[in-house]
């Protein structure tokens, strides 16, 4: 039996020589090992064109981890940081900075607004002692995709931190370190790297990291320790994700043989038009109007049929080979579906159909309100 597609944002499908890659056991004091994590660190800074001037920390755990650790680590006590909230993702930081005890100043938007440069740079000239700004650049729990460069432009211009949640975007939409202002970019390995899961990393600005002393407030998250120790020692502080580091050297193999970022953004994109437009021509309709959807993962509005039960849809469609994600939503009924992953269109095209064949079987005839 062959396993199901996974179309969710992370854990995602892998390739067979992503998986292949983990065949093998690893030292973590080994030096063929520590040449690994230094030769995915090189990288991880050259996806985003950083240069001397930017270093990588990696961290164990999901990615919740590496955004807790950066801002535990960048985020001094009695710094102030603005968040502008259009989703789950953007919660899930202001609830990490109430666990650090960093005030927040929560900027909301609607869950179909891209965060509006144009309130941010009012929220910081209102209040100077506002330190940093806090951005999800694309927001998973919809999928809309916010404006980080001018965003970024902003923030520059008013001299405060920026620290970017770029888990679901990173390799995939572009991120230019040259021109991004960032004090921290944080991402992970199993998402648009295709990667598996299991280590996250944080794209620092050297200068940034260097001059924030130690006032982490956790052993274990502490990435100016993390970093200091593996320039010492081209070692892990604690037990390495030996696998996932060695996955996700084979996976950034894959990803520059395949024409890097520009061409795993044309197959992302290819990937969306393939599902919208197939779900479309079934019915359905997406939360999020075209021009704001990034090509990552796609909400839509669940049948409003009473025959339709998400479980039930679920297992149906698992039966045929393909996961689906639940919504995120608490207003409205929603499910996902993500882009990203080791598939191209023809898969998304598969999955439309398992989805038409499911829906028909439900009965579920009322696929959207008018
Ligand atoms: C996946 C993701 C995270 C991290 O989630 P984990 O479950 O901890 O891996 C953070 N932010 C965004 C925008 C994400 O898509």
């Amino acid at each position: 039996m062959t396993e199901p597609i996974l179309l969710t944002p992370g854990p995602l499908t892998t390739s067979a020589e992503t998986k292949a890659a983990m065949l093998k056991d690893w030292g973590s004091w080994d030096g063929e090992f520590n040449a690994l994590t230094a030769s995915v660190c090189r990288d991880l800074v050259t996806i985003v064109h950083g240069r001397d001037d930017h270093v990588c920390v990696p961290l164990q755990g999901s990615g919740t981890f590496a955004v807790e650790a950066a801002l535990g680590t960048l985020v001094p006590k009695g710094a102030k940081v603005l968040v502008p909230d259009n989703g789950s993702y953007c919660k899930r930081i202001v609830r990490i900075l109430g666990y650090l005890a960093r005030e927040a100043i929560v900027l909301p938007h609607g869950e179909q607004e891209p965060a509006d440069p144009a309130r941010i740079d009012a929220a910081l000239t209102a209040d100077a002692a506002i330190t940093h700004v806090a951005q999800v650049h694309c927001e998973t729990a919809t999928g809309i995709l916010n404006p980080l460069a001018q965003i970024a432009t902003t923030v520059a211009n008013h001299g405060r931190g920026l620290i970017v949640d770029a888990m679901s975007s990173y390799g995939a939409l572009p991120i230019d370190a040259r021109t991004i202002r960032f004090d921290a970019l944080i991402a992970a390995t199993g998402k648009c790297l295709e990667g598996v899961p299991g280590a996250g990393f944080v794209i620092a600005r050297r200068v940034a990291l260097e001059r924030c002393g130690s006032h982490s407030y956790s052993l274990a998250m502490d990435l100016l320790d993390q970093w200091q120790y593996m320039q010492k020692t081209g070692q892990w502080r604690f037990t390495p994700p030996t696998h996932v580091i060695a996955a996700l050297r084979a996976a950034i193999d894959q990803y520059h043989a395949q024409g890097g970022q520009p061409a795993r953004l044309l197959r992302y994109a290819a990937n969306c038009d393939a599902l919208v437009s197939g779900m479309r021509s079934l019915g359905l309709k997406t939360f999020l109007p075209d021009a704001l959807q990034a090509p990552i993962i796609v909400t839509f509005y669940a049948p409003p049929d009473p025959a339709y039960d998400f479980s039930e849809f679920y297992r149906r469609v698992r039966e045929r080979g393909f996961i689906l994600y639940p919504g995120k939503l608490t207003a409205v009924d929603t499910f996902r579906v993500g882009c990203i992953g080791a598939i191209g269109s023809d898969v998304m095209r598969q999955a439309v159909r398992a989805v038409a064949e499911v829906l028909r079987e439900m009965g579920v005839r009322r696929l959207a309100h008018e």
